[in-house]
């Protein structure tokens, strides 16, 4: 109930706001779509944008790049993938984090994951040094605000499989020094650190006696613990053990998806929000809407029978023609909405202060949503917010002051940690 001394306290406030204080009071909602689009992308522009997963080094690794060999020039528009420097400038991004990807399949080859992160990182200073006017690298909040001052994109590091770390404790502060700012606690595979979510192995029923000094190692150093790609009991485990909030860098919600242990449960979402985390949400089909994997599978059948019935090969143009024009009538992909329905999700159940963005463009193919197909579109998402209903400064919650409180608990622990 409000009383009479917090009624003079708002009257108070009120009258000490500042012009750009009262711009949070605007209703978005009464604009046409012409005109929210246009204030989104200036918010795009204004605010700083942190995406917590964005497939990039892999996507160089897999097409062919090394570090002997030219990195792929993602400083000008490039035809394929969701990411490179103009479409970035255009969707206001100001720090997707570079995934430094370890898939599972090297787990079996002692000393294969460490050198694979190792020379992804490499690759991602490489572009820096490349393209010094675009890109440079980031290992904290206050230099993810120096480069947007300079209106440079920060490359912040995350890990994703904590088989980079082999099986040596040591490996943790290794990586903070290499600039690895989150590590993924798992991947496709259970590995030493304990279960994921894709496997049904279930080695140790969460996290291993290793992962839990891997988490406690990560909290003295200075590495924010990811826990996307973990199995429900590893995911409780590590928020049992750790003294700081968690984050999940690209994990949507199960809610529209049940049964895909890869997202969370309402159960998890409330105890990661009672851990001061922030879940980033995955904007993949898969991700985001169980009737998607169901429809592009649809598609796909249909694709095949009739390249078999008409005898063509996938690469004839007749079938190239006829596979474009059926998977545009029959349109399996969800759309922006439903990636805003995730994040009213999670603001209904828990409140706004533990919801973020991590796209996982470049690692989720061809099954983004219509309006959201790549690193140029996240105007499209803000302008669906406003027009639920959202403030600016809820806005500003979901592209970085979320992941920014984490991220400065997690430094400002380390700081004082032995
Ligand atoms: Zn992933």
């Amino acid at each position: 109930m409000r009383n009479y001394l917090s009624t003079v306290l708002l009257a108070t406030l009120a009258l000490a706001c500042t012009p750009k204080e009262e711009e949070t009071t605007i209703d978005y909602t009464t604009l046409s779509d012409a005109e929210r689009l246009e204030v989104a992308k200036e918010i795009a522009q204004e605010t700083i944008m942190v995406d917590g997963h964005v497939d990039l080094p892999y996507r160089m690794k897999v097409g062919g790049f090394t570090l002997q060999r030219e990195i792929l020039d993602v400083s000008v528009r490039t035809d394929g993938g969701n990411f490179d420097y103009p479409r970035t400038k255009e969707g206001g991004l100001d720090a997707p984090f570079m995934s430094i990807y370890i898939p599972a399949g090297l787990q079996a080859m002692p000393g294969a994951s460490k050198a694979l992160a190792d020379s992804l990182i490499l690759m991602t200073e490489r572009l820096t040094t490349t393209f010094p006017d675009k890109f440079a690298m980031a290992y904290s909040p206050a230099d993810i605000e120096a480069n947007f001052e300079k209106g440079i994109i920060s490359l912040p590091m995350g890990m994703e499989n904590g088989s980079g770390l082999e099986d040596d404790i040591s490996n943790v502060a290794y990586f903070h020094k290499r600039g690895i700012r989150y590590i993924t606690l798992t991947h496709g595979k259970d590995n030493l650190i304990g279960d994921a979510s894709y496997d049904t192995t279930g080695t140790y029923g969460g996290l291993s006696e290793y992962g839990e000094q891997v988490v406690k190692e990560m909290n003295r150093v200075g590495i924010m613990v990811d826990l996307s790609h973990v199995s429900d009991n590893t995911f409780r485990d590590a928020l049992a053990i750790t003294k700081v909030p968690v984050i999940a860098s690209h994990s949507s919600v199960r809610k529209f998806t049940p049964g895909f242990e890869r997202n969370m449960s309402d159960e998890l979402i409330q105890a990661m929000a009672k851990n001061g985390g922030v879940m980033m949400i995955n904007f993949g089909g898969t991700f985001i809407d169980s009737a998607y994997a169901a429809g592009s599978g649809k598609v796909r059948e249909h694709l095949v029978n009739y390249m078999v019935e008409n005898n063509l090969s996938r690469t004839d143009s007749a079938f190239e023609v006829y596979a474009a024009e059926y998977t545009a009538a029959n349109n399996p992909f969800p759309t922006v909405q439903r990636v805003a329905d995730h994040i009213d999700h999670v603001k209904n159940l828990v409140g706004i202060d533990y919801v973020g963005l991590g796209s996982d463009f470049d690692g989720v193919g061809d099954s983004l949503p219509t309006g959201l197909k790549d690193v140029s579109m996240y105007p499209n998402l803000i302008a669906e917010l406003l027009k639920r209903g959202y403030s600016r400064e809820e806005i500003e919650k979901i592209c970085y002051k979320n992941i920014f409180r984490v991220w400065t608990a997690v430094e400002e622990y380390a700081a004082t940690a032995e």
